[in-house]
């Protein structure tokens, strides 16, 4: 029997709460199956590691992570530590390394889910947003001098490299090309920023060569807000910088009825590293220990998860499985307007798994 070892590294807050219910269900999962199964490795890296060792993570957390099949991952943040300590500390600690350029965020409005789109605009959405998960706007290049003072300067500088592009390009238009729409939307800023979101526009268009099977169109990121909006089923996938992608996913997320449901794989497509799966939302700080936190986006994750390993049956099994508990709304968690728990949703879950065929 295969055995696939996972890194699970909880985090943070609700992070630990959630990943806790995803190892559940990765468990309950290899057992319905039979043909697999997880050694799941807990790694207690975050900001409680950072209070006591004054870093997020060990010097060499990476090695202990390095041969794993895959990371799953919870979130990075507390009340009490900078952001950009535990964002940098830990979770950017390993996606830049481990050269996960590709992130990856499907959005669908599930069953039963009550969204702005299909409650107020009677509209579906199905989308997968892809962000440059390696350099842009946060390639940590910058400065910041004479602090406090008057004069006091500091800069951001966004970067973006023809290779960087080109691979995140060519990432998404193989993603577009693999789903039946075969539609690519790329988000730019061209007419603002005149020289990386330039030559940005311009891979795009030289990679849309090598793709012509592909429809392919440029969206300035400001309208595409009102896009995602007004006239979401004339989007499919989406291909954006590591900043614009970060927002407009938050926004799709919304749409699509809660930031509890949306997943995303951070992905090394030469599988040169392990992939990292996590929920898009963060430390949550208002429910933590509640037990109330949504864990349907650590779940979704486990589904990517899971696709990635090359389980695509099991991978199914749980999306079905998530969808039969969505569509019921005793199983909704109170950031989708219900009162259920997070050990409910997880039980309900499971029970889908034994139940279905
Ligand atoms: P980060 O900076 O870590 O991304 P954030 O400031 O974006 O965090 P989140 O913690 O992601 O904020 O979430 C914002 C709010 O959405 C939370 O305060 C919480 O009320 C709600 N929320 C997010 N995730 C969940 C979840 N899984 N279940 C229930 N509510 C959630
Ligand atoms: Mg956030």
């Amino acid at each position: 029997m295969k055995t696939y070892a996972i890194a699970a590294i909880p985090g943070d807050g609700i992070g630990t709460e959630v990943v806790a219910a995803g190892v559940e269900v990765l468990h309950a999962l290899a057992g319905r199956d039979g043909n697999f199964k997880f050694r799941v490795d807990h790694f207690d890296w975050g900001s409680a590691y950072y209070k006591k060792h004054g870093i997020m993570m060990p010097e060499d957390g990476r090695d202990q992570i390095r041969k794993h099949d895959a990371i799953l991952f919870g979130s990075a943040g507390a009340p009490d530590v900078p952001d950009h300590i535990t964002l940098w500390g830990l979770r950017l600690a390993i996606c830049q390394p481990f050269d996960q350029y590709a992130n990856v965020r499907p959005t669908r409005i599930l069953p039963g889910i009550t969204s702005p789109l299909r409650n107020v605009h009677g509209k579906e959405l199905d989308w997968v947003i892809v962000r440059e998960n390696s350099e842009g706007e946060y390639a940590g290049v910058g400065g910041r001098v004479h602090k406090g003072l008057p004069l006091e300067v500091a800069t951001d500088v966004s970067i973006l490299t023809r290779a960087g592009v080109e691979r995140i390009m060519r990432f998404a238009f193989r993603l577009a090309q693999s789903r039946p729409r075969k539609l690519l939307t790329v988000v730019t800023k061209s007419n603002a920023q005149r020289h990386a979101m330039v030559m940005w526009d311009e891979i795009a268009a030289e990679i849309a060569a090598e793709f012509s099977d592909v429809a392919w169109d440029k969206m300035l990121v400001d309208a595409m807000t009102m896009r995602m909006v007004m006239k979401p089923e004339t989007l499919d996938t989406v291909v954006a910088t590591n900043l614009h992608a970060d927002i407009l996913s938050d926004l799709a997320a919304a749409l699509a009825g809660s930031l509890g449901i949306a997943p995303t794989a951070n992905l090394n497509p030469e599988r040169t590293y392990p992939s990292m799966f996590e929920p898009i939302h963060g430390s949550a700080f208002d429910i933590i220990g509640k037990g109330i936190a949504n864990p349907i986006g650590t779940f979704w994750s486990a589904v990517m998860m899971l696709e990635h390993l090359g389980e695509p049956a099991a991978a199914t099994r749980l999306m079905q499985a998530i969808e039969r508990v969505t569509a019921d709304k005793r199983f909704h968690t109170p950031d989708l307007g219900g009162k259920a728990r997070t050990a409910e949703v997880t039980a309900a879950v499971m029970d889908s798994i034994y139940g279905a065929n």
